[in-house]
């Protein structure tokens, strides 16, 4: 049984700040974590674009549901002060400059935010706090060049860019506060995880909302790179779900959060062209400049250990996930063309 650990440590109902609650699974944890009758506290970084910062938000339904604290993680005193003024139960640390593709072009900006941001975010808690549960960010990035068929907590990592190189720094981090201040920090080494609130860019919503716009007659062609390349995608609402269960366990530890079944670029094109009545090799072209300079070929991960301390497994098949995404993509572009902006709640009573 997980001990709901601070409803049973206070009587009262936890507390949980997020960084990074702008972004995909900072969404879902906060719907996550409010259902469970949280209260949600989350880092807002100053932007021109503050609309569309909080769109996630919006299409759950949940920006006047949570409080949102000016400040950027890579200012400590910002840090300080939300956490002293928050006191919270639970921190997550989802924050980072999180695209691998990006941080060969700004590797000392993805440093100091997705490697140094951790350690400003661990030392605030420390510092003001230091009884909260402390969740880190860590990913599957960081066994790169893999060691092992499948790769467990005891895979030997191997980063082989900027990203991963920044997370497993943050990720030795977490684990040396853990062991030298006693904190109940823990890391969840996700593999990756996609949605309909999946960032543009990345490969498997950048292939969803192409089938949307070929299928919408909005373009004809979608261009991209390495086709060959194999990853272990789940639903990042069951990954955040493992979030959570890590920071109820009485000892902290890390984890590998994963699907166990791994899939190519190819095929999830299949998959998410297939799901819109198309044949994905009509429509997709493959273009050099989208390559990276070092390729992490295959992620598999093995989350048995997962399984067996926490009771977590994935929900979503990879077909439910794509057919979701290419749902989401082909309501947006509808919705675009009347201007009228869909929600997770319009979806679903338009399919009821
Ligand atoms: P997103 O890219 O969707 O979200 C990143 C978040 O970090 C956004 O809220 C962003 O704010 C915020 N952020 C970036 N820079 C700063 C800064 N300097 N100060 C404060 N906030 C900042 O990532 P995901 O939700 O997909 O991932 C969450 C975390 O999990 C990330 O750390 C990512 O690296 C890690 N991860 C993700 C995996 C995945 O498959 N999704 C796999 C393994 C790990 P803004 O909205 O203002 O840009
Ligand atoms: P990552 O695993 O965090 O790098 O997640 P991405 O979704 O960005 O990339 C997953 C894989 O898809 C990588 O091996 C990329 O090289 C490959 N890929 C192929 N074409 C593209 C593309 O056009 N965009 C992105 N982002 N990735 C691509």
């Amino acid at each position: 049984m997980v001990l709901w650990f601070a409803e049973a440590v206070t009587g009262t109902m936890p507390t949980a700040l997020i960084t990074g609650i702008t972004g995909q699974d900072g969404a879902y944890l906060s719907q996550f974590l409010l259902e469970r009758g949280y209260a949600v506290h989350g880092l807002l970084r100053r932007s021109a674009s503050a609309d569309v910062i909080l769109e996630r938000l919006r299409w759950l339904g949940l920006v006047d549901r949570v409080t949102l604290h000016d400040g950027d993680l890579t200012d400590l005193s910002a840090m300080l002060r939300i956490v002293q003024a928050v006191q919270p139960d639970e921190v997550y640390n989802l924050a980072a400059q999180s695209f691998v593709h990006a941080s060969w072009q700004q590797p000392l900006l993805t440093g100091t935010v997705t490697g140094l941001g951790a350690v400003t975010m661990l030392e605030a808690v420390r510092i003001a706090r230091p009884q909260a549960r402390f969740y880190q960010a860590s990913s599957s990035e960081m066994f790169g060049k893999i060691q092992q068929e499948r790769q467990t907590e005891r895979t030997p990592f191997y980063p082989r860019s900027p990203y991963a190189a920044a997370k497993l720094y943050a990720h030795w981090m977490t684990v040396n506060y853990r062991e030298s201040f006693g904190m109940h920090a823990s890391s969840g080494i996700l593999f990756n995880h996609e949605s309909p609130l999946r960032g543009i860019e990345f490969v498997t919503r950048k292939i969803t909302d192409g089938v949307a716009r070929i299928r919408l007659g909005l373009a004809r062609e979608l261009k991209l790179g390495n086709l060959e390349a194999k990853r272990d995608w789940g639903h990042a609402q069951d990954f955040v779900r493992a979030m959570w269960l890590m920071l109820q366990q009485e000892v902290p530890d890390d984890y590998v959060i994963a699907t166990g079944r791994t899939t190519s670029i190819a095929d999830f094109c299949a998959l998410a062209f297939g799901y819109a009545g198309l044949n994905w090799q009509e429509f997709v072209r493959t273009d050099a400049s989208l390559l990276r300079p070092a390729e992490v070929d295959v992620l598999h991960g093995d989350p048995s250990k997962a399984r067996d301390r926490l009771g977590w497994a994935p929900s979503a098949t990879l077909e439910e996930l794509a057919a979701e995404m290419v749902e989401a993509d082909l309501a947006r572009h509808r919705a675009r063309s009347s201007l009228v902006m869909p929600t997770a709640e319009s979806m679903r009573a338009a399919r009821a």
